[in-house]
């Protein structure tokens, strides 16, 4: 049972917001969590946290109840997992679904017996408590516990001077970076590291490596996204809410759920519907809802939770700097010239390479050789557009010659498409495009201000800038291997209509199976070293692309197709 032991205002007597006794935890921690987490407000509901909630639960419905606090002069608010009163004198319980530290040789004053002592972060927490509740009962308290339930020992903490002076010396802490735009850097400690639930979003190896190369990164950001890109394509189909289920109704009847927890993004194609209540639902766990026109292009998006000032005014100061957009766009241009020449090499190699895939392969290598050189933005443009004219001469040599005729390539055209393959390219860079807009939403940085294009169409910046590292390895390849295995037909899966070529239902379903199935093949990164599938990169490279302008870069677009 849980109960409200003062009003919650919010706010502490200085008029600050009050802090989260959980948050002097993180930050007795590591100051880099602290700041992640309550600055930048970024939460990982991972499996420790979901199993941590469950252990509150059932001590909720047994023994213990919880108090909601608040002290607005100490500045503090949170929720005591249990009091208890000893002797007249009250007792704030913390449990713990881990271990306990070991006791320092020669024995721990303050331990429970059996070589058994608090981790510090746990002693600031618990401390905080005593404070808390001194502040909000008007009593004293002198000393409380810590509960680690896989060892199945309680620890005595008293709640003496020291204890004390050090609560307050978090608090202080804690305010002053609240102020700063700065994140604090990554923990000397590399083992906090290994159970931090934040790693992924911090990236601390990958710092690490950026420092030292020869340094060998430990994987900590997970290979696969766990949870699932929910696309509704028919026309007339309804998403609704059921308890913590999406609830998907196509129009001509029946239905299936989908738990929230298993949903990371829901994209709405075409004319379908989705009710305020799923949306809400969505919100509420963070998951991405995204409209789209039946041709692939991004009409919207619904992002739960509120942006970081702190990330947009790092992004903003870094790209108004002419030189830092230079050195991104110079990386980025490499990486994908790289990749379009490593295309065409792998798709022909051999002997029987012919003349005009050599004449294409040189006119790729032709431009590579310039981007480093490359004196400005514009400089970077035409190369790059050179580098694509040959490219895209040589991807239609990658067709399989006794394709149907109509499923060959002739020359790019952007929109309206002149061709299938055409076609199909615009709707995979249309998908890629949204795939990176929500990667880039998703880490907190602004769409609207990249380092390469400029804000011409509604297309925003920074998406598009991602794209170009993506665009050979997650469209051009998938599409002409699925044209090659025969994936499309080009008949029942294509239709022509006011001077261009559209794809069907069915073509557009196939066409979103390619490429989810693309996202999900496993691929060795070439400077972190270990195995991602392409819709992690994705993140990651954003991730890397924030830390260009923290002062933790030198890995963003580094990475090369082998
Ligand atoms: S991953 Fe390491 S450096 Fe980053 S917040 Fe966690 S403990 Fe701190």
């Amino acid at each position: 049972m849980e109960q409200s032991a003062h009003t919650t205002m919010g706010l502490s007597a200085s008029s600050e917001p009050t802090l989260r006794v959980m948050s002097l935890h993180a930050l007795a921690y590591c100051e880099r969590l602290f700041y992640l987490e309550e600055v930048e407000g970024i939460r990982v509901a991972d499996a420790a946290l979901l199993d941590g909630c469950r252990v509150h639960e059932e001590l909720d419905g047994g023994e213990l109840a919880s108090y909601t606090l608040e002290a607005p002069l100490l500045g503090l608010r949170g929720r005591v997992d249990a009091v208890r009163c000893r002797d007249g004198q009250l007792m704030p319980v913390e449990v713990k679904k881990g271990r306990a530290a070991p006791a320092q040789p020669g024995g721990d004053p303050d331990g429970g017996g059996d070589g058994k002592t608090a981790w510090s972060p746990d002693r600031i927490q618990l401390g905080a408590y005593a404070l808390l509740l001194e502040e909000a009962l008007g009593v004293r308290i002198d000393e409380g516990r810590v509960r680690y339930l896989a060892d199945q020992v309680t620890v005595r903490v008293p709640i003496d001077d020291a204890l004390r002076q050090q609560v307050h010396a978090h608090i202080a802490r804690a305010r002053a970076l609240r102020l700063q735009v700065v994140r604090p850097p990554v923990t000397d400690n590399e083992r906090l590291c290994v159970r931090c639930s934040l790693a992924p979003v911090c990236l601390p190896e990958e710092e690490r490596l950026a420092r030292d190369p020869e340094h060998q990164p430990v994987r900590l950001f997970p290979p696969h996204p766990d949870r699932l890109v929910l696309h509704v394509l028919e026309s007339g189909t309804h998403v609704g809410r059921k308890g913590d289920q999406l609830a998907v109704r196509p129009r001509e009847g029946g239905e299936t759920l989908y738990p929230i927890r298993r949903v990371g993004a829901v994209v709405i194609h075409g004319y379908a519907q989705i009710s305020t209540q799923a949306l809400r639902l969505c919100c509420d766990h963070d998951v991405m809802v995204q409209w789209m026109t039946p041709t692939g292009q991004v009409m919207g998006s619904l992002v739960a939770g509120g942006d970081s000032p702190q990330r947009h005014l790092r992004q903003f100061r870094a790209l108004e700097d002419g030189q830092v957009r230079l050195h991104l766009a110079r990386l980025l241009v490499a990486s994908k010239i790289d990749a379009q020449l490593h295309f065409l090499l792998r798709g022909s190699r051999g002997a029987s390479r012919s003349e005009e895939m050599k004449r294409a392969v040189e006119g790729v290598r032709q431009a590579a050789r310039q981007v480093p050189e490359a004196a400005d933005v514009e400089q970077l443009l035409g190369l790059e557009g050179s580098a694509a004219a040959a490219y895209f001469e040589g991807l239609a040599l990658l067709l399989r010659p006794d394709l149907d005729e109509r499923l060959r390539f002739a020359r790019r055209s952007r929109r309206p498409a002149a061709d299938r393959v055409n076609t199909l390219l615009n709707y995979g860079y249309g998908m890629l495009y949204r795939e990176c807009l929500a990667a880039i939403q998703a880490v907190g940085l602004h769409p609207g201000v990249g380092f390469y294009h400029r804000p011409r169409s509604s297309a925003l910046p920074l998406a598009l800038d991602l794209m170009e590292l993506f665009r050979v390895p997650l469209v051009d390849m998938a599409v002409v291997a699925a044209l090659n295995r025969d994936t499309f037909d080009a008949d029942a899966d294509f239709e022509e209509r006011g001077g261009q070529v559209w794809l069907t239902d069915d073509g557009r379903q196939k066409a979103i199976e390619v490429f989810e199935r693309r996202k999900r093949d496993e691929w060795k990164h070439s400077v972190v070293g270990y195995s991602l599938c392409y819709a992690r990169m994705i993140e990651l490279e954003v991730r890397l692309l924030e830390k260009e302008w923290s002062g933790e870069g030198k890995l963003f677009a580094r990475f090369r197709l082998r």
